[in-house]
């Protein structure tokens, strides 16, 4: 099966719609997005929509999409994803905020389980980045991958022996074996709000015949995706931030 995994797309269609179109002709099986559909982009309703129609995609809730619930609060994030939220809670339609609303914070399917930021407190929202984090995700499942997105940084975590874990960060385009046994972290970057310095969107595929990861960085037309957020007044910071990547 090869399985492609995405994440933060955040109302970003352009980068979104260049990612399906670069899996679509890489032969994938299944999907799953973990999160995080809207918050900080242009196009909520729209990315929703677009992620409903993929086939045989499975879809987690994340910080953003129950903040726009107001099953969270926004106000304990920064003030223009704040502020984003708020402009996003407008926008949404009934519809689609059923949607976001029936979305699992956790899917767990053979040797893997799928979360938006960890899966030892999935609503709690904290990174996993070091070691602390990843011992504690990795002592919350007997999984052999857990996968992960937030913190918009493509990464590889391995545990190695009980207490020493390996962080590697993926940068551009990187094939990553997993013919072993070791058990791992995967966090598959962001489609649409990269922040590793490289403003191309982010996504993986996993054959688990070949036992690969496939990281891809997928270019997109950011511009048009910046005048969309001045057209909507949203925070012209979060149009920088996709400029530069961060
Ligand atoms: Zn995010």
């Amino acid at each position: 099966m090869r399985l492609m995994i995405f994440s933060d797309i955040h109302g970003n269609l352009e980068a979104l719609e260049n990612v399906l179109r670069d899996a679509a002709k890489r032969n994938v099986h299944r999907s799953i997005c973990l999160g995080d559909l809207v918050g900080y982009g242009p196009y909520p309703n729209e990315c929703i929509e677009l992620i409903r129609n993929v086939k045989n995609c499975r879809c987690l809730a994340g910080n953003h999409d129950v903040a726009a619930l107001w099953e969270a609060s926004p106000y304990g994030m920064s003030k223009a994803a704040k502020e984003a939220i708020l402009w996003t809670m407008d926008q949404l339609s009934s519809d689609n905020k059923d949607y976001l609303s029936s979305l699992p914070d956790r899917i767990d399917l053979d040797e893997m389980t799928f979360v938006h930021a960890n899966p030892y407190n999935p609503k709690g929202w904290r990174y996993v980045m070091d070691r602390k984090y990843a011992l504690r995700s990795f002592a919350a499942t007997r999984s052999r991958f857990v996968f992960i997105g937030h913190s918009h940084r493509p990464l590889v975590i391995s545990k190695k022996h009980w207490l020493s874990v390996s962080i590697e960060p993926i940068t551009g385009d990187t094939e990553y074996g997993v013919n072993d046994s070791r058990r791992r972290i995967i966090n598959c970057g962001s489609v649409g709000q990269p922040r590793d310095n490289d403003p191309r969107a982010c996504y993986l595929i996993y054959d688990t015949r070949k036992q690969t990861i496939n990281f891809h960085r997928v270019e997109y037309d950011v511009q048009k995706t910046v005048e969309a957020i001045q057209n909507a007044n949203l925070p012209p910071v979060l149009g920088r931030r996709i400029v530069k990547g961060t």
